[in-house]
């Protein structure tokens, strides 16, 4: 298998990937395709690790096909474009998130919902119109439709700027949604990992009140000091959680594991909504009277198109919102993989790809 995904395609490529669902991640070598008239080839400089990351290495969601390789938080530098690409050069600085292929001329690719379509493509773990499986960004280099390339702005940091690429936009776009932007109303962010602490920074770029829902009594002082929350509470204490029932408008679940719902809906008002955005490995219980009782609305939402990734990428730039990250060498990516599983990440681990992945 190892031999194949090194000689399918002819351009070389390396990178860390997981063999079998132990997760646990060493030195891979595989190719990518040429760059096609159409395409963009990125010299990857840094990719952040996310939580699905995680859940894909360990095949908790069940469709991983090993070797996996993961990563979809990528930012670099084009080394090459294709003749039918105008928008990028060589030498650009550029965004590659979850997403790299979609059939692009359905309904809902058309509304540039490209994340929806039938057919996407994500970046890893995943069949690409060729047949090949898709390989992510603990790698050298990729190659990707310019379609689903994205600028990066100027001064957004590379490292710090990645994890927007997936955590970003899986909380810009349920805000946008949803309707949960009014300024002064309520927010609750329950789950301060990558994709909470990103939602507080939002919330707040929105002019919302933002409270912090977690299970992590150490998370509280920087939660209000460094992250800009308004308040935490500590979803163990019940007396704490008591305080807080009908105060919210809106909240946003990011929890990774399974976890009650009821609780989070006391919290709401009357006619709150509650998006789900976490992914554990088995349903949650959906509790529906207070659903009922209170006019509640419970719904999901997956990353964003293409058009409003761009939109929050310039967003965020322009709001000066980045991530809070441990910048690590490729050499430690397995030991973030543990302390990830431990909710022990101040945010987002990001690997420094450019300065530690060289192919042994
Ligand atoms: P993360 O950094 O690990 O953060 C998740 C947070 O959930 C933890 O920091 C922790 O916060 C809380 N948590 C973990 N285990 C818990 C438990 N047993 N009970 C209660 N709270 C718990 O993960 P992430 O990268 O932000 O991703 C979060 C989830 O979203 C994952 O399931 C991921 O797969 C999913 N995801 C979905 C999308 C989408 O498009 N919908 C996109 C990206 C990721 P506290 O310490 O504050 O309690
Ligand atoms: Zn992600």
């Amino acid at each position: 298998m190892a031999k194949r995904a090194e000689n399918e395609q002819p351009q070389k490529a390396f990178g860390w990937a997981a063999r079998d669902p132990s997760g646990i991640l060493s030195p891979f070598h595989f190719s990518r395709r040429e760059n096609g008239d159409d395409d963009v080839t990125v010299k990857i400089h840094y990719c952040g690790i996310c939580h699905s990351d995680l859940h894909s290495l360990k095949n908790e969601w069940g469709f991983t096909k090993y070797p996996i390789l993961p990563g979809h938080e990528i930012v670099g530098f084009v080394t090459a474009v294709g003749s039918s690409v105008h928008k990028f050069k060589v030498g650009d600085r550029v965004g590659v998130g979850v997403i790299v292929g979609s059939c692009q001329t359905c309904d809902i690719c058309e509304q540039s919902l490209e994340n929806y379509c039938p057919n996407v493509i994500f970046t890893y773990n995943s069949t690409d119109h060729d047949g090949t499986n898709t390989y992510g960004g603990y790698s050298d280099m990729i190659v990707v439709h310019q379609r689903f390339v994205l600028q990066f702005p100027e001064n957004l940091p590379s490292d710090a700027g990645a994890p927007l690429l997936c955590a970003g936009i899986t909380v810009y776009s349920p805000m946008k949604y949803y309707g949960m932007t009014e300024p002064g109303k309520h927010l609750g962010v329950a789950g301060l990992g990558g994709l909470g602490h990103i939602a507080v920074k939002i919330g707040k770029a929105f002019g919302l009140k933002v409270t912090v829902i977690s299970t992590s009594p150490k998370k509280e002082d920087e939660a209000i000091n460094k992250l800009g929350a308004d308040a935490f509470v500590l979803s163990s204490d019940p007396a704490k959680l008591k305080a807080a029932v009908n105060t919210m408008d809106y909240i946003i679940d990011t929890i990774a594991a399974v976890h009650p719902l009821a609780p989070l809906l006391s919290l709401l008002k009357m006619d709150g909504k509650l998006v789900t955005l976490g992914l554990p490995e088995k349903p949650l219980e959906l509790p529906i009277f207070p659903l009922v009782l209170g006019r509640k609305l419970v719904g999901g939402s997956d990353i964003g198109g293409m058009k409003e990734t761009q939109e929050m990428l310039d967003f965020c730039a322009k709001h000066n919102i980045t991530a809070d990250i441990e910048l690590i060498s490729v050499d430690n990516i397995n030991m973030a993989m543990e302390r990830l599983a431990e909710s022990d990440v101040k945010y987002r681990f990001v690997i420094d790809i450019a300065n530690s992945l060289s192919p042994s």
